[in-house]
């Protein structure tokens, strides 16, 4: 989901609100087979979650942005801010609680195929809430994007961004994943724009990535769109495809190119990574 929210002139930020985690990702040259034991071609630890990883490629891409989300002091938080803090991600915002355990998710890399298995421990940390977000100056930002989590916390937040846009009133844009729109039962983004049409706002922009077929789209005034892939040399990671699709998306929109651009850029930076080992190089 995102919201645009109007505010005074000057470098405004675009702030990513949702899941950090740790990902801690073994790259395999074949996927190991139910209670095996085998070696792995490397390993490491990377800041992961959707809004986090989103908040990386703006960085990457040049846009400065903050993430706010939750975490909970120890080894595992150590290393994500100082993470953040090499990307140059603002992390004012984060909601430090004195207790809970940081999400972790153990994720295969299979270097042949560049296909992800993510095995994710959503811990009980709380998610932040409207009351975190009241304290959010919302002149500071241009656009404020939410991975969808907390349902009813998120639509209050939501509201204040509306209210304080009362004004301009711009539209909102939704993402939905290939993995959402397959368990509501949909084979291909054209089906999920179609059959989610109709439970969008009047206006909304729905966008849907579909891994090696590209990426559809909704504009508001009911214009649907399409990029194909951009499929690099040879595929050798694609975790965070979706959330480098969605950030590279969220740039070129914010910066007023057109939805077809912006599906465009989306597609070809999302191309790249699926490339490359991680999020270096992608731009
Ligand atoms: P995720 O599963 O991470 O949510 P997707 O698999 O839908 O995301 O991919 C997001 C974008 O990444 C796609 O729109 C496409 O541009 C690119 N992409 C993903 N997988 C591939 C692939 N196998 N070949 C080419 N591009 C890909």
């Amino acid at each position: 989901m995102a919201a645009e929210a109007g505010g005074a002139a000057g470098k405004r930020r675009i702030m990513c609100v949702g899941l950090v985690c740790l990902d801690i990702i073994s790259v395999v040259k074949d996927f190991p087979a139910e209670d095996s034991d085998t070696r792995c071609l490397s390993q490491r630890w990377q800041r992961g979650g959707n809004a986090s990883n989103s908040c990386t490629v703006l960085s990457l891409l040049g846009a400065p942005c903050s993430f706010m989300g939750s975490l909970a002091p120890g080894p595992a938080a150590d290393f994500i801010a100082a993470d953040f803090q090499r990307r140059g991600v603002d992390t004012a915002h984060v909601a430090w609680h004195p207790r809970g355990d940081v999400p972790c998710a153990c994720c295969l890399v299979n270097a042949t195929s560049g296909s992800r298995t993510i095995v994710l421990h959503d811990t009980n940390l709380p998610d932040v809430t409207a009351r975190h977000f009241e304290r959010v100056d919302l002149s500071q930002y241009k656009w404020i994007h939410f991975e969808a989590r907390n349902a009813a916390e998120q639509s209050a937040m939501l509201e204040r961004v509306e209210r304080h846009n009362r004004a301009a009133a711009p539209g909102r844009r939704v993402f939905i994943s290939k993995d959402l729109a397959q368990h509501f039962g949909y084979l291909s983004a054209p089906e999920a724009l179609q059959g989610l049409r109709g439970r969008i706002q009047p206006g909304a922009t729905l966008i849907c990535a579909w891994a090696e077929k590209g990426a559809d789209a909704l504009g508001p005034d009911g214009e649907l769109v399409h990029s194909d892939a951009f499929p690099p040399e040879t595929l050798v990671d694609t975790l965070g495809a979706g959330d480098t699709f969605n950030a590279a998306v969220i740039f070129a929109l914010a910066e007023g190119r057109t939805l077809q651009d912006a599906l465009t850029f989306g597609c070809r930076i999302a191309g790249r990574k699926c490339g490359i080992q991680g999020f270096d190089g992608i731009v």
